[in-house]
């Protein structure tokens, strides 16, 4: 091939039309590329993922959620190793792993042992989690209050002076389970973090750096501020808050050491703009992906040519550990499972297969480009709002530490895969190299597996905070997306 320099000048002017028409072949702008149809399906999907993210905002709900929406798509609810029975292609079966990760299958045409597609994100989201002994009652503010711990890597300032909705479980010494879920209801009150009025912050906060404008002990939720009319009472604010509990659920102040309650944001999901062209919420990181990867799949009406695999996990935010998470090996033996019942001899040999072979879509949100903040992207190489889905090559920090590095076998097979659909994608990385870092579930299955893996999400704005916005255009494409990679062939 020789240089643009020795090509003669019509060779030249041809192959310079030619490039040049590629590079302004159209606007990147995945709104433009869609017809009035897909743009009133942008709508709908919106509609229905803006319901979705309202009612499901932890790893327990959006699991309960799940399960719920899994049944009335006619999934069959199977255990690990229980009734096994002969699967058929088109058979749609789940599998959750205690009350946290779910995976649903649809079976495809050809075995597992030739490929499985996987879709995994996670549904745990950044938020404040009571401590073991939560109460405090502070005579002196006038004031009960519950101490936190936050979950995951947030901006603690962020989750000050906004709406907090408790949600969560708590098991008594005698095993009775009391489900609580307070703020929800318009007419349930909400809680709060108080911050420091800007009149008096001069001295004890304005020079503190910003991870500790607010400090994790004094991230104290306001629970109560009526005290107990009771001369000998100690902690009259603590007292009334504890037998408030106790007439609406039973509990007493020991049960909280055998409880899960989260604080999670208050603030309603909302569209924002004139044009409603985004949707600001909570839990976007990673509820879009996991929402769109299930949709996607309840949505197809073929029977799909490989297994194909929507898996939900726990524990992302904080380093995918734990029985829940992804470095669990639970997929692996719900692999062996769904292999088992499709006829497949249960042979180390033909697991291996069934894992090496499969191609894992890690499915998690992108960064996009913060209008304010341009100087932390690399433009050339970063996710842009309304461009679509976003495939990330690799994720981790400073010199690809931690990255999974997808292939380029494996990134130039899902430009197929979107192209071949015309999906609107984009490619991603979180930002300029040593400006910071982060990681997803793609290591870990790819570990797990001996897998192909690569990350494929939506890209967000505000990530971790309260209020995080998607673009509803990139939520479709993120929907086409996942739907291309289901039916692919
Ligand atoms: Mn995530
Ligand atoms: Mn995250």
């Amino acid at each position: 091939m020789p240089f643009d320099s020795e090509i003669s000048s019509t060779e030249n002017d041809s192959k310079k039309s030619l490039l040049e028409k590629k590079l302004t072949k159209k606007s990147p702008f995945a709104w433009e590329k869609y017809d009035e149809i897909q743009r009133k399906e942008v709508r709908s999907l919106a509609a229905d993922y803006l319901k979705f993210l309202g009612s499901a905002r932890t790893e327990r709900e959006r699991t309960k959620w799940a399960v719920q929406e899994a049944e009335k798509n006619g999934f069959k609810h199977v255990e690990l190793g229980k009734d096994i029975t002969t699967l058929n292609p088109g058979d749609k079966i789940y599998y959750v792993n205690k009350y946290k990760n779910v995976a649903l299958v649809v079976i495809g045409k050809h075995p597992m042992t030739e490929r499985t597609h996987l879709i995994g994100s996670h549904i745990d989201t950044p938020r404040l989690d009571l401590r073991v002994n939560p109460l405090v009652d502070d005579k002196q503010a006038g004031v009960g209050l519950f101490k936190t711990h936050y979950y995951g890597g947030i901006k603690k300032y962020q989750w000050t002076t906004v709406p907090l909705h408790l949600t969560g479980i708590v098991i008594t010494k005698e095993g009775k389970r009391i489900e609580i879920d307070i703020g929800r209801d318009p007419n349930d009150p909400v809680f709060t973090i108080p911050d420091l009025l800007i009149h008096l912050s001069s001295t004890v906060q304005a020079k503190r750096t910003m991870r500790e404008v607010i400090k994790a002990e004094e991230m104290t939720v306001i629970a109560g501020g009526l005290p107990v009319s009771d001369d000998k009472a100690k902690e009259k604010f603590k007292l009334n808050i504890l037998s408030i509990l106790n007439e609406k659920y039973g509990l007493i102040e020991d049960d909280f050491q055998s409880a899960e309650l989260n604080l999670v944001s208050g603030i309603q999901p909302r569209y924002i703009g004139f044009d409603k062209s985004m949707i600001g919420a909570a839990g976007h990181d990673d509820g879009v992906c996991a929402w769109t990867s299930v949709r996607a799949l309840f949505d197809i009406n073929e029977i799909p040519p490989y297994t194909s695999v929507v898996c939900f996990f726990d524990k992302e935010e904080i380093g995918s550990n734990g029985a829940t998470g992804a470095e669990s090996k639970w997929l692996y033996f719900v692999m062996n499972d769904i292999m088992v019942r499709t006829g497949i001899p249960e042979t180390i040999t033909n697991l291996h297969l069934a894992l090496t072979n499969s191609f894992v879509v890690s499915s998690d949100v992108s960064a996009a480009v913060d209008p304010a903040f341009k100087a932390v992207h690399d433009i050339q190489n970063a996710a842009v709002f309304g461009k679509g889905i976003t495939l990330v090559k690799y994720t981790g920090s400073g010199g690809k530490y931690s990255a999974n590095d997808a292939n380029a076998e494996t990134v130039a097979y899902m430009r197929k895969v979107f192209e071949e659909k015309k999906v609107p994608y984009q490619m991603g990385q979180l930002g300029e190299v040593d400006k910071g870092g982060g990681g997803t579930i793609a290591k870990y299955m790819a570990e797990t597996f001996n897998c192909e893996v690569i990350d494929v999400g939506t890209p967000v704005l505000n990530m971790h905070s309260p209020f995080e916005i998607v673009h509803i255009a990139d939520v479709y494409a993120t929907y086409l997306g996942y739907l291309a990679f289901i039916l692919h062939d």
